[in-house]
């Protein structure tokens, strides 16, 4: 069985002692003469498995008690919808900071449910290289809250600081963040993740909300979308995604097995610092993010030639680094750098990066 380093944006790399253990315990789990795909999402084996998922995310996030954890199907995109339907009943206005793609199409939902919505910074006009500098006296004072999207995957940008918002919650999209180390989450008023980058298989949707912040629901908004629900039903106000809750909770255990966030945020930082120094030291690829908004998670770069690109991704896709095509909408290379992925891919795609330079001088 030979493993590739695979370098996708999403779904991406498992770690692979959990991808062993979900394999040993696949079809029969514990005493429960079945597999946790079979199992119903009621029955005291399931209970404890979704109740120590959540028990761990707290741990390792070190979610204060006065937030509710939900396990979500629907992905982060849905999300786009269900923030603004369960918040902005606080003062009925919302401010959106765009900083690439994803926070682009949050800002759009929130526009086409016919909101007051405004985009307050952007650097859409730099080609997203950067994280807008935001000040508090910039958003309104009475926006019900500011929507931010905190490591932007496509682009490889990362918000340096926390913005201050002053008393306005702060939402912010961690899809290809999360778990990748510590955060202050008593900052956030929410913070959401689709779980396929960082945590999960795809399937799964994290959202953790101050309580307070319950209260605010449109009345007339779809059941499914109404965090309330789902926080006063523990997640089960319908069947949640069983199998990837599980899966989540084997990287938690993961995760705390290694020491905890503080433990993953000084690999990954190694692992980025590879890629960032050598992309640093030379001149044939060009790393077209600005040095402070740098992602530790996504880190993209080109060769400034659209065929050379195209040639890179492919040979280094035969030499078993999968998946370093860059988002379509953007192309070059990204390599997609999460907890899961060794420092020996790291490790590799450096030394490949260097073959495939001296191999392919530009004219
Ligand atoms: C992948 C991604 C999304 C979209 O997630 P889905 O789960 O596919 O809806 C949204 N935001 C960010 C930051 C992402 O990386």
């Amino acid at each position: 069985m030979n493993r590739v380093f695979n370098f996708s944006a999403g779904p991406s790399m498992l770690p692979l002692p959990v991808l062993e253990k979900a394999a040993a315990e696949l079809i029969v789990y514990g005493d429960s003469g079945m597999s946790v795909m079979e199992m119903s999402h009621r029955s005291p084996d399931y209970e404890a498995i979704i109740a120590d998922a959540e028990a761990m995310l707290r741990k390792l996030m070190n979610i204060p008690d006065n937030y509710k954890v939900l396990f979500l199907q629907g992905g982060a995109s849905t999300q786009f919808a269900a923030v603004p339907l369960n918040l902005i009943g606080r003062t009925g206005k919302a401010d959106y900071v765009v900083s690439g793609q994803f926070s682009g199409k949050a800002f759009k939902e929130a526009q086409k449910m016919g909101y007051d919505v405004v985009c307050t910074a952007t650097s859409k006009e730099d080609n997203f290289d950067h994280i807008p500098a935001l000040t508090r006296e910039m958003f309104r004072p009475d926006a019900a809250y500011v929507h931010i999207c905190y490591n932007n995957t496509i682009y490889g940008t990362k918000y340096a600081d926390i913005p201050d918002t002053g008393d306005i919650p702060l939402v912010a999209d961690m899809s290809s963040c999360i778990l990748s180390e510590p955060v202050d989450v008593s900052r956030f008023g929410v913070i959401y993740a689709g779980a396929q980058k960082n945590m999960a298989p795809a399937g799964l949707t994290i959202v953790i909300v101050r309580e307070d912040l319950l209260e605010y629901a449109d009345p007339k908004m779809p059941t499914m979308l109404e965090w309330k629900t789902m926080a006063e039903n523990g997640s089960m106000y319908n069947t949640p995604p069983c199998y990837t809750i599980y899966v989540a909770k084997l990287v938690c255990e993961w995760l705390l097995s290694l020491g905890g966030l503080s433990e993953m945020k000084k690999y990954n930082e190694k692992k980025a610092a590879v890629l960032y120094n050598y992309l640093d030291s030379q001149s044939y690829y060009i790393a077209p993010v600005k040095k402070e908004s740098r992602s530790m998670m996504n880190v993209t770069f080109v060769t400034g030639d659209a065929e050379l690109d195209k040639k890179f991704a492919k040979e280094a896709a035969a030499a078993g680094l999968k998946n370093l095509k860059g988002h379509r909408s953007v192309g070059g290379m990204r390599a997609s750098i999460y907890n899961a992925m060794p420092s020996e891919g790291v490790d590799k795609l450096v030394a490949f990066m260097k073959d495939f330079a001296a191999a392919n001088p530009k004219a």
